[in-house]
C-alpha cells in the first residue's frame, strides 16, 4: 500500500507515519530525515541541502525525486511505502506518479492531517528529540520525565535547528504557498484523499486513520 502523508509542519506526519508503518508492516520514507542525516554526515547532498533546511525553504524538486527514486529500489518497498513529507509541490506529485507508474506501482491514498495553526506552532517550537536514539518529545504536550533527558536511553534532548521560531514561521508560509495546493490537486485526482482531524491525541488519530484505510 503506497500512502502519502500530507499536512503542515507539526501536523504529526512523522508520528502517525511511524505508527502506520509499524501496523501495516511497510517502510516509511521521510525526506526530511534523509536530508537531516545527510547534513549530519556531511555528504554532498547534505552540504547542498543545508542552506534550504536552515532557511525553512524547500529543497529543489529534482533532488527530492532523486532521493525517492533511489529509496524505491530497496526490495523492502515493494509492498508499499508511507511517504512522510513527500510530496510537497505539484512537480513532486507529478514526478512521484511517473516513478510509481514506471515501476508498475500505484498510489493508494493521500492522508491529510489537519491541525489548527496555534497548535502547530506549539507542537513545533516545543519539539525535542533525543540525539542518541531519535525518540521525540514535546515540552508542552509530552515532556520527558527529566528535563532535557531521554526517557528511553538517557541521551541528551535537542531542538532541530529548523524548529527555531523564525524558521517555523517560514516553513508554515512555504506550506501554505507550495504544499497546500496539493489538497485540491489530489481531490481532483482518482486517488482517495482521506482527511483526518489531527488536533486529537495520537492514538485517536491513528485509530481513525486505520479505520478509514481499511474501510
Ligand atoms: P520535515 O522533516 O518533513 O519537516 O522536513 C524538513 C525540511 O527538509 C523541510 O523544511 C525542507 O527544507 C526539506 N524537505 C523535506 N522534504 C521535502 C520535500 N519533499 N520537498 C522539499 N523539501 C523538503
Amino acid at each position: 500500500m503506497n500512502l502519502i502523508l500530507l499536512g503542515a509542519p507539526g501536523a504529526g506526519k512523522g508520528t502517525q507515519g511511524a505508527l502506520l508503518a509499524e501496523r501495516l508492516g511497510i517502510p516509511k520514507l521521510a525526506t526530511g530525515d534523509v536530508l537531516r542525516e545527510a547534513v549530519r554526515a556531511g555528504t554532498e547532498l547534505g552540504l547542498m541541502a543545508r542552506k534550504f533546511l536552515d532557511a525553512g525553504e524547500l529543497v529543489p524538486d529534482e533532488v527530492i525525486l532523486g532521493i525517492v527514486r533511489e529509496a524505491l529500489t530497496a526490495p523492502a518497498t515493494e509492498r508499499g511505502v508511507i511517504f512522510d513529507g513527500v510530496v510537497r509541490t505539484e512537480p513532486q506529485a507529478e514526478g512521484l506518479n511517473t516513478i510509481l507508474r514506471g515501476m508498475g506501482r500505484t498510489l493508494d491514498a493521500v492522508i491529510l492531517i489537519e491541525v489548527d495553526e496555534e497548535t502547530l506552532v506549539r507542537r513545533i517550537s516545543g519539539r525535542r528529540s533525543c540525539a542518541e536514539c531519535g525518540a521525540v518529545y514535546n515540552v508542552y504536550f509530552e515532556p520527558p520525565r527529566a528535563e532535557g533527558v531521554c526517557d528511553v536511553c538517557g541521551g541528551a534532548l535537542v531542538t532541530r535547528t529548523d524548529d527555531a521560531e523564525a524558521t517555523v514561521r517560514r516553513r508554515l508560509e512555504v506550506y501554505r504557498a507550495s504544499t497546500a495546493p496539493l489538497i485540491d490537486y489530489y481531490q481532483a485526482s482518482a486517488v482517495p484523499l482521506i482527511r483526518v482531524d489531527g488536533n486529537r491525541p495520537v492514538d485517536e488519530v491513528q485509530n481513525d486513520l486505520l479505520g478509514r484505510l481499511t474501510n
